[in-house]
């Protein structure tokens, strides 16, 4: 039987190395990827049967690898992060990842997630095999969120309100792509920072807040009473759509 190939991606050297001795052991082709953008590249050169993904890497994040990768890919994405925040696995799931786990998970049990992934792509597979529906995965150029009058178009990186389209600066598209992705999830400040403006930006929650208010006065139909991006006490906010 042919080797099932996995792509592992993660920063730290030794745990990578670890890992993929284990796995290799257990009869696993392993490939390797230690940023974010070279997951993408090697997910797309080696077309991997499986991939185990960290949050936290260098340039591209893992949340944003496995929103790309599930543009253009089924392939079973299991991610997994050293920090254990509820937020952080309702993200993945939300992005499409199919399992999250801490890492402090040993590699026995890892090994049987990942078992059980593969086992269930290839159910998956046959299904759609003996359906006769196999074919050409249809690429996913971008989505599109729509909201009443509100649409936010990721392919056209526009908002348009009706017949208007905003005037949005970069980090504001960004912010209500952001929202609209996890609407109805309660985010809070240090995440929508992390997840909009990166781990290296030091400017400090105010800049969401500063954000939100500009993001308000241009959907909302009462920017002093908001209905659409609501205020979480002590947390932070939220997308009601
Ligand atoms: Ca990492």
């Amino acid at each position: 039987m042919e080797k099932k190939k996995l792509l592992i991606v993660e920063d730290e050297l030794t745990l990578l190395e670890t890992l993929k001795y284990y796995l290799e052991g257990q009869g696993y082709e392993v490939v390797a990827a230690t940023d974010g953008a070279e997951a993408i590249s090697t997910a797309r050169i080696e077309k991997p049967d499986l991939v185990i993904l960290d949050v936290l890497l260098p340039g591209i994040d893992g949340f944003e690898v496995c929103r790309i990768l599930r543009q253009e890919t089924s392939i079973p994405i299991l991610m997994w992060s050293a920090k254990d925040e509820e937020v952080d696995k309702i993200v993945g799931l939300e992005l499409g990842a199919d399992g999250y786990e801490a890492k402090t998970i040993n590699t026995r049990e890892l090994l049987a997630r990942i078992k059980a992934l593969l086992r269930r792509e290839r159910i998956v597979r046959d299904e759609i095999e003996s359906s006769g529906q196999a074919g050409p995965e249809s690429p996913n150029l971008g989505v599109v969120f729509s909201f009443n009058d509100l649409v936010i178009d990721d392919s056209r990186r526009e908002i348009r309100r009706g017949d208007e389209v905003l005037e949005l600066k970069p980090k504001e598209f960004e912010l209500m792509l952001f929202l609209a992705r996890n609407r109805g999830i309660a985010l809070g400040r240090s995440l929508i920072l992390e997840r909009v403006w990166g781990w290296d930006f030091d400017g400090g929650s105010r800049t969401v807040d500063v954000h939100i208010r500009w993001l308000r006065e241009k959907i909302e139909v009462d920017p002093a009473h908001p209905s659409r991006i609501l205020t979480v006490r002590g947390i932070g906010y939220r997308f009601d759509g």
